[in-house]
């Protein structure tokens, strides 16, 4: 079986042609890079992302938040879920740690808050 892909890694976005047998990568094509056939390999065996999206402080402030790893692409809207349910109280600096261990991922605040 082939699946076309789009590299992500990087904003030039190759297309990638992935050849998979018996669900393993056996070669992927279109790629201008190793960073590419790893993305490929990945996203046809494991896909990963990640996640941006904001908490409401308690306050009611709106702080935007991002996983600092990227985790199965299949909790994304468990983990968004799970932030959306958050509440965190100020003050908030940037690279604070707002939720631990979300799928392997920490949230984390992308700004600090302005009170
Ligand atoms: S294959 Fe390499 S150059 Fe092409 S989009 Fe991916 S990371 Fe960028």
């Amino acid at each position: 079986m082939e699946r076309e892909l789009t590299c992500i890694v990087c904003p030039i976005g190759c297309a990638l042609k992935v050849e998979i047998n018996d669900g393993k990568v056996t070669g992927v094509t279109g790629n201008t890079c190793p960073r590419g056939k790893v993305y490929a390999e990945t996203e046809c065996t494991a896909p990963m992302r990640t996640v941006t999206s904001t908490v409401r402080c308690e306050n009611g402030e709106i702080i935007p938040v991002k996983t600092d790893r990227p985790i199965p692409k299949e909790k994304v809207f468990e983990a968004m879920q799970i932030i959306k349910s958050t509440h965190p109280v100020l003050p908030i600096k940037l690279g604070d740690v707002i939720i631990k261990d979300v799928f392997g991922s920490n949230i984390i605040a992308v700004k600090n808050s302005d009170r």
